[in-house]
């Protein structure tokens, strides 16, 4: 995400960390290629200009050019001036109707199916709640289909009537079925163009007017830059809607959307979008995105990601395996399962505080476990739990039939031997040799 502005923002900063001396000539230096680094990322030139005039002023009043260590006070408060221009704090979505009604608006290819179909998991899943999605687009056929397959797959009822020409109409019976039927919150996909026109506009402010939404999501795609702040605008002049979505931020935008959205039509970004994938939504928190774009990766984001997957029972029967030395490879996919559910390896070592950077021309597989899941998968369930029993004529068909080389599958194996010493190191008092081992 963003690596190219990451880069460049890098770049500025050895300029101050370089130096011994700082002068203000150096600072002045680092704010211009702070600013040209912006610039590149299809920040909007006036958001990039009060950007470093405020920076500049802050380093002034805290007498940036006596502190200890300026170049590190410098991107503190470049982090804080970024974090204030995408919106402060991470802005919730208001959920008190009954049901909630939440109205979705957008250019066509914008992402606003798929989003409503991750923001309908997202509710179920994460709030409990019971949401219903509606096909308002009345001109595709296939934009209705495409709604039913989501809600198909995320088990989330979807209402639509085939034949009515009338959105308005289709968005108020949805609700009075929602009513009549138990559904908490109600998300209406609407039909979106190509580009903004007056018809499309005047149809959604027409469904907007009448079904007096709590919540209006604009949808835009992240990769279209400053085109996606023009569209927001002509959106919000109309619909004065509540929060922006921003999509495919799992490509290779440059950010420029994220980081200038919010000061052209002052509505907060309040969730984004990484991926196709029906999970892959995440709750916008500015600070959190600023920490990533200036390298220190994010953390918090990351813990959360595992606690979500943590499962108590199962680490408990996992421990009991482990003291019984009964770990075995049935044990390993699992394991391995969890931490695909935490999001795609390239997304995970982004929030790694220095492995973004590190790792940036690594070619990370979006699937890094494949080789390792087939070649279990190619193994027999006694050969899981006894991998000694493997011989030489029994690895040559494991790797035939999992499509990797007898190699992979050796080291595989070899890797599985460490990793089961080292547990069983770590087991009652154990941990006192493996203390030992790394010299405490
Ligand atoms: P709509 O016309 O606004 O309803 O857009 P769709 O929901 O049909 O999305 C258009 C295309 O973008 C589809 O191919 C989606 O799979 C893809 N897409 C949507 N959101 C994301 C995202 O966050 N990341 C990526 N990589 N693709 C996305």
């Amino acid at each position: 995400m963003f690596d190219n502005l990451s880069d460049k923002l890098d770049k500025a900063f050895h300029i101050l960390k370089g130096h011994g001396k700082i002068t203000e000539v150096n600072v002045a230096d680092t704010l211009k290629e702070v600013r040209r680094a912006l610039l590149d990322a299809d920040v909007n030139f006036k958001i990039a200009k009060d950007f470093t005039t405020k920076v500049k002023e802050k380093a002034i009043g805290e007498n940036v050019l006596t502190t200890l260590q300026p170049g590190q006070l410098m991107v503190k408060l470049v982090k804080d001036e970024l974090t204030e221009l995408m919106g402060g704090d991470a802005a919730g979505i208001n959920l008190s109707g009954a049901p909630t009604v939440i109205l979705m608006s957008g250019l066509q290819g914008s992402g606003k199916t798929t989003f409503s179909g991750k923001l309908a998991n997202f509710l179920k899943t994460k709030k409990n709640k019971k949401p219903l999605l509606v096909a308002c687009d009345i001109y595709r056929p296939a934009a209705i289909n495409q709604l039913h397959v989501v809600g198909g797959q995320i088990g989330v009822e979807v209402y639509s009537e085939e034949g009515n020409k009338n959105p308005v109409e289709i968005a108020q019976n949805a609700i009075k079925y929602a009513k009549a039927n138990g559904f908490n919150v109600v998300i209406v996909d609407t039909a979106g163009r190509l580009a903004v026109d007056e018809e499309m506009m005047n149809e959604i402010a027409n469904v907007h007017k009448a079904i007096e939404p709590h919540e209006t999501l604009f949808v835009v795609d992240a990769m279209t830059g400053q085109d996606a702040v023009n569209t927001a605008k002509a959106f919000n002049d109309r619909l004065n809607f509540d929060g922006v979505i921003l999509t495919k931020l799992d490509g290779d935008t440059r950010g420029g959307a994220a980081i200038s959205i919010k000061s052209v039509v002052d509505k907060p970004i309040k969730f984004i979008g990484t991926g196709e994938k029906m999970e892959a939504i995440d709750v916008f928190y500015p600070n959190r995105m600023a920490e990533r774009i200036l390298g220190m990766g994010d953390v918090v984001s990351l813990v959360e990601r595992a606690q979500e997957q943590y499962d108590e029972e199962e680490a408990r029967k996992l421990q009991k395996k482990i003291a019984k030395n009964e770990f075995g490879f049935d044990d390993f996919l699992s394991q391995i399962q969890q931490v695909k559910k935490m999001g795609n390896m390239k997304d995970l070592v982004g929030m790694i505080p220095g492995a973004g950077k590190a790792l940036k021309d690594v070619e990370i597989e979006d699937d890094a476990f494949k080789h390792i899941e087939a070649i279990i998968h190619s193994m027999t369930p006694v050969e899981r739990t006894k991998p000694a029993i493997l011989d030489a004529k029994r690895k040559t068909r494991i790797a035939k039939g999992s499509g990797t080389s007898i190699q992979q599958v050796n080291q595989l194996l070899k890797q599985f031997d460490q990793m089961s010493k080292m547990m069983k190191m770590m087991q009652g008092g154990g941990g006192k040799n493996l203390m030992r081992m790394m010299g405490g």
